[in-house]
């Protein structure tokens, strides 16, 4: 029996909330902060809720339930998720039935635990990434009376196989491969907070890939913290390039994508299958973190620059129109102008499509922050401009040269920049936007490039 079935006939839920509530129209409104990880979730949880009975609302003013799905990676980010939990307070306020519920990475840190417990008292339900099946359960609990329910920890972490999800959009989809990850980066809370890293079935994926290419999906990107090591660590006879060969043989016009690639495990083979995939995006997102060598042993990255470059030199014989993404961290424990130079001089090599920018934010628990970092908070700014300013310009260049090609987009949406335009999206992930029609959104469209701006392309469709 599958937990989709279990989760249906549990007629004691729907006793209790019956209760609890005294109607049965019932409303949840689930926020989700951070990753893609998160996001994929929380189309879990939303799942479920719809499964247990609720409906799902946007507005946090008619909700019985709300339930905020937050992100540990970072110190503002968890800050902020703080802030927000202390909004909802107001709403069990003014309504004391309202199920107030705290799940994703946060509670997984045994400090932010102690902080729940000693100043908000108000919420009813934690619980962290590895128990989502245990929804109904943790609820039936709150329900009875359990003051706080909350359940976390990496033993109880698992695959989240055969539970409903309610997916966000009915074209673009997320199809988590793994989970967890073995590589505790020395500035990285991920290990600690999402377990370690276990693959999912490679037939369950493949099938659900079939199935929403059925039902129309045009894009799926597979979602892990390293999808390059898919299926190594549990000893499957398929890989991650076997992975997407096999993806790539399902009938139907659609792309796939996938993040994030760690570059110790992106192998040659990888590139070689990206190749020759068609439905593969000849998009690459592969984090450097940093231009050197020293910085990035210290950061436990497990490969050289030279490494990294080696790479992308090979997936550009490949691949000559590969667009590459990278995230970066500036301003690491003991990095040093020079060392810093050296991260520039690698986004000046490689000549980046975008990259994730981020500035050292220390996260408890691990060995980066513990460090010595004696650099101020005004170089690390000053870096992190300089960085900033040189992608922009490798940006606008590229921009540049897209003027006059043609493109397929997938359409995203209205502009929100521009009324009347619309948003594509092209193979490498760059933003191409057009006069078109909503009811375009979710097709694969030819735009030709007519204007260039740094971060904005202006296209018209042919
Ligand atoms: S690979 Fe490194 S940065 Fe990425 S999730 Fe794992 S530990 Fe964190």
């Amino acid at each position: 029996m599958t937990n989709k079935a279990l989760i249906n006939k549990d007629r004691a839920l729907a006793q209790l909330l019956q209760e609890h509530f005294g109607y049965e129209d019932l409303y949840a409104y689930v926020r989700t902060f951070g990753c893609q990880g998160n996001v994929a979730d929380s189309e879990i949880i939303k799942g479920i809720l719809e499964e247990i009975g609720f409906n799902l609302t946007h507005d946090i003013k008619k909700a019985d339930m709300i339930l905020l799905n937050t992100c540990a990676i970072r110190e503002n980010a968890q800050n902020r998720a703080f802030g927000n939990i202390g909004a909802i307070k107001k709403y069990k306020e003014t309504n004391p039935k309202v199920i107030t519920a705290l799940c994703g990475c946060m509670p997984e840190q045994e400090y932010v635990i102690k902080k729940i417990k000693k100043s908000y008292t108000f919420l009813d339900l934690i619980f962290g990434t590895g128990v989502l099946k245990s929804l109904p359960t943790l609820l039936k609990r709150s329900l009875k009376g359990e003051k706080m329910v909350i359940e976390t920890g990496n033993d109880a972490l698992g695959l989240n196989e055969g539970l409903p999800v309610k997916r966000d959009s009915d074209f673009k989809a997320f199809l988590p491969i793994l989970y967890g990850c073995d590589n505790f980066c020395s500035y990285c809370v991920v290990p600690n907070v999402r377990g370690r890293e276990r693959s999912r079935p490679f037939n369950n994926i493949l099938k659900e890939a079939e199935n929403l290419v059925e039902a129309g999906y045009k894009e799926i990107t597979l979602l892990g913290q390293n999808v390059n090591s898919y299926g190594l660590k549990d000893g499957f006879k398929e890989n991650f390039a076997a992975l997407l060969l096999a993806l790539d043989q399902i009938q139907g016009d659609f792309w796939i994508r996938f993040m994030t690639s760690h570059p110790k495990d992106c192998s040659f083979e990888l590139l070689e299958a990206m190749a020759q995939a068609p439905k593969v995006a000849k998009h690459l997102h592969l984090p450097f973190q940093s231009g050197n060598d020293r910085i990035l042993q210290t950061m436990n990255r497990g490969y050289t620059r030279a490494d990294y470059t080696r790479l992308l030199k090979y997936a550009k014989t490949l691949m000559p129109d590969l667009s590459v993404t990278g995230d970066v961290i500036v301003g690491f424990p003991g990095e040093s102008e020079e060392e810093f130079e050296d991260t520039l001089s690698i986004v000046n090599e490689v000549e980046f499509t975008s990259l994730y920018t981020f500035i050292f934010s220390p996260r408890e628990g691990t060995p980066a922050a513990e460090m010595l970092d004696e650099t101020s908070e005004e170089a690390k700014s000053q870096r992190f401009n300089k960085l900033i300013s040189l992608q922009e310009q490798i940006a606008a260049l590229r921009s540049e040269k897209m003027v006059g090609n043609v493109y397929k987009v997938l359409c995203e949406g209205e502009s929100p920049n521009k009324p009347g335009f619309f948003v594509g999206r092209t193979e490498g992930n760059i933003i191409i936007e057009f006069p078109g029609s909503a009811d375009k959104i979710g097709s694969f469209l030819t735009a030709r490039v007519i204007k260039a701006k740094t971060w904005r392309l202006e296209g018209q469709l042919i």
